[in-house]
C-alpha cells in the first residue's frame, strides 16, 4: 500500500495562510473536508478561478475537479452569470420581501424537476431538515429511514449511524447529537431491498418518510441498482410514507433534470419531496425543497408546518441560480458526458497499466474513482477503498496541476468550461499518479 506523498508541490503562501487560519478557525477551515486531513499536506488557499482553472496563493494554476463540490456547472466566473449577479447587486442585495428572481427560479425548477411547488433555503442542510419536518407534519408520523453512506447535510436526526440490528433505531454519528435526536431514525445498507422490506414490515405505520440520495455521491458515486428507487417509492406509497429524494448533488448536474431525469422519468417513479442545492444556487448560498402541491400546502403560511429564513430566496443568489440554469442547455450536458468519458477512460487506462485495483462508477454526468475492486454497491464496499493509495494519487495529481477531491469518497466534478487543454492536463498527469498509487 502506498503512503501519502512526502513531497507535496510547493505552496509556502498557502501553508502560511493555513497557520493563520488555524489560529482563528477550528482546523483552519469552515467545512472539514477542505483541510486535507484525509490526504495529508496543507490545503491550497484559492485566490481566483476562471473557467476550469483555480489559482492558489502561490500562483499555482490547477485544473479544478471539485467545482465547489458541484455547483460550478458552467465553470468559474462565467461572464453571463457574473454580469447578471453584478446587475442584481447594483439593485441592492437583500430586502426581506418577495422578488422577481425567486419566482423565475422557482418556475425554472418546476419546469425541470418533478416538483409542483418549491421553497428556497440557504443551504442543503436547511432544505433536508425542512423536508423532514414537512414529511412529519404531513403524515403525523415521526420515524425517518435513511441509508448508511448517504449524506443530507449536518441535520441532527440524519447524522446517525446504524444501531445494532437492521430494524433498530440509530445512534448519534457525532458527539453533540443527543440520542433523542436519532432515536427516530433507522439506518439501512444502500441497495438492500430486503432491509427496506423488513423495516417497513416492522415499523411501516410509524414511518413519515424515507430519505435517500437519488444516486449517492457522498460515499463516492454508488448508483442505485436498476429499479431500486422505483422499489423505494412504491414501498413508501404502500405504507403511507413519503419518498424524499435528495438531489442536492445530482440535481441539474447528473442530467438536465437531475438524476430523476435518467431514472425516475424512465422507471416511472415520482418523489413526494425533492431536496435541491448546489447547481441551482449558481455558486451562491441557495438551496430548496419542493414536491407534491398537497404536501407543500402544509407549509406556513398556507399550512401549519413552520419554516422560514432571513436570506431565503435572496435576490442575488436566485439570480445566479436562474442564470446558471438558463445557460445549462442540452449542449452543456452533452459536453459533460463526453468530457467525462474521456477522463474516465484515461483513469481506467492509467490505473490498469499501473496494476492498481479500481472501480470507476457513474451516475449520469457524475463519476468517481474507488481504489478497490468493484462494483461498489454500498457504504461497506466503498469503505474498502485504499485511502493511502488515494492520498498518493491525489498528491501526484496536485503536483501536476490537477485538483482532485481531497478524500477518496467523493464525486469528481467537471464543468462546461473543461476544454481540451484542461482535459489534456488531466490525461497527462494520470500515468505518473497511477504509478504513485501502486
Ligand atoms: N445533500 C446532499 C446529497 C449533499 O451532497 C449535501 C452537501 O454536500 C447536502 C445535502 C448538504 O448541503 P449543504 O452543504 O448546502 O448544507
Amino acid at each position: 500500500t502506498a503512503t501519502p506523498s512526502s513531497t507535496p508541490s510547493a505552496a509556502p503562501a498557502s501553508e502560511a495562510l493555513f497557520a493563520r487560519a488555524r489560529a482563528v478557525t477550528p482546523g483552519g477551515v469552515n467545512s472539514p473536508v477542505r483541510a486535507f486531513a484525509a490526504v495529508g499536506g496543507s490545503p491550497r488557499f484559492i485566490t481566483s478561478a476562471k473557467g476550469a482553472w483555480l489559482t492558489d496563493a502561490d500562483g499555482n494554476e490547477m485544473v479544478d475537479l471539485i467545482c465547489s463540490w458541484g455547483p460550478m456547472l458552467l465553470g468559474h466566473a462565467h461572464p453571463e452569470v457574473q454580469a447578471a449577479v453584478q446587475a442584481a447587486v447594483a439593485r441592492g442585495t437583500s430586502y426581506g420581501a418577495p422578488t422577481v428572481p425567486e419566482v423565475e427560479l422557482a418556475e425554472e425548477i418546476v419546469a425541470r424537476a418533478p416538483v409542483e411547488k418549491v421553497r428556497f433555503t440557504s443551504s442543503g442542510t436547511e432544505a433536508s431538515m425542512s423536508a423532514i419536518r414537512l414529511a412529519r407534519g404531513f403524515t403525523g408520523r415521526d420515524v425517518v429511514v435513511k441509508f448508511a453512506g448517504c449524506y443530507h447535510g449536518h441535520v441532527d436526526a440524519l447524522l446517525a449511524s446504524a444501531g445494532s440490528g437492521l430494524a433498530t433505531f440509530a445512534v448519534p454519528g457525532t458527539p453533540g447529537v443527543p440520542a433523542s435526536a436519532t432515536e427516530l431514525t433507522l439506518v439501512l445498507p444502500y441497495n438492500d431491498r430486503e432491509a427496506v422490506t423488513a423495516v417497513f414490515a416492522e415499523h411501516g405505520d410509524r414511518i413519515a418518510c424515507l430519505v435517500t440520495e437519488a444516486s449517492p455521491g457522498n460515499m463516492g458515486v454508488v448508483p442505485p441498482e436498476p429499479g431500486f428507487n422505483e422499489f423505494l417509492s412504491r414501498t413508501c406509497a404502500e405504507h403511507g410514507a413519503l419518498f424524499v429524494s435528495d438531489e442536492v448533488m445530482t440535481g441539474f448536474r447528473a442530467s438536465r433534470q437531475g438524476y430523476w431525469g435518467i431514472d425516475g422519468a424512465v422507471e416511472g417513479w415520482t418523489p413526494d419531496l425533492v431536496v435541491m442545492g448546489k447547481v441551482m444556487g449558481g455558486g451562491f448560498p441557495a438551496a430548496a425543497f419542493g414536491g407534491r402541491a398537497d404536501v407543500m400546502a402544509r407549509l406556513a403560511p398556507e399550512g401549519p408546518v413552520y419554516q422560514a429564513g432571513t436570506l431565503s430566496g435572496n435576490p442575488v443568489a436566485t439570480t445566479a441560480g436562474l442564470t446558471t440554469l438558463r445557460l445549462a442547455t442540452d449542449e452543456v450536458y452533452d459536453h459533460l458526458t463526453k468530457a467525462g468519458e474521456v477522463v474516465k477512460a484515461g483513469v481506467t487506462d492509467a490505473l490498469d497499466a499501473a496494476g492498481v485495483a479500481h472501480a470507476v462508477q457513474s451516475a449520469g454526468t457524475m463519476f468517481s474513482v474507488f481504489l478497490t475492486e468493484g462494483p461498489v454497491r454500498d457504504f461497506a464496499e466503498a469503505s474498502r477503498t485504499d485511502a493511502g493509495a488515494y492520498a498518493a494519487f491525489f498528491h501526484a495529481m496536485l503536483d501536476r496541476g490537477v485538483y482532485l477531491p481531497p478524500s477518496a469518497y467523493e464525486s469528481w466534478f467537471l464543468s462546461a468550461a473543461h476544454d481540451d487543454r484542461a482535459i489534456q492536463t488531466i490525461l497527462d498527469a494520470l500515468p505518473d499518479a497511477a504509478r504513485a498509487a501502486a
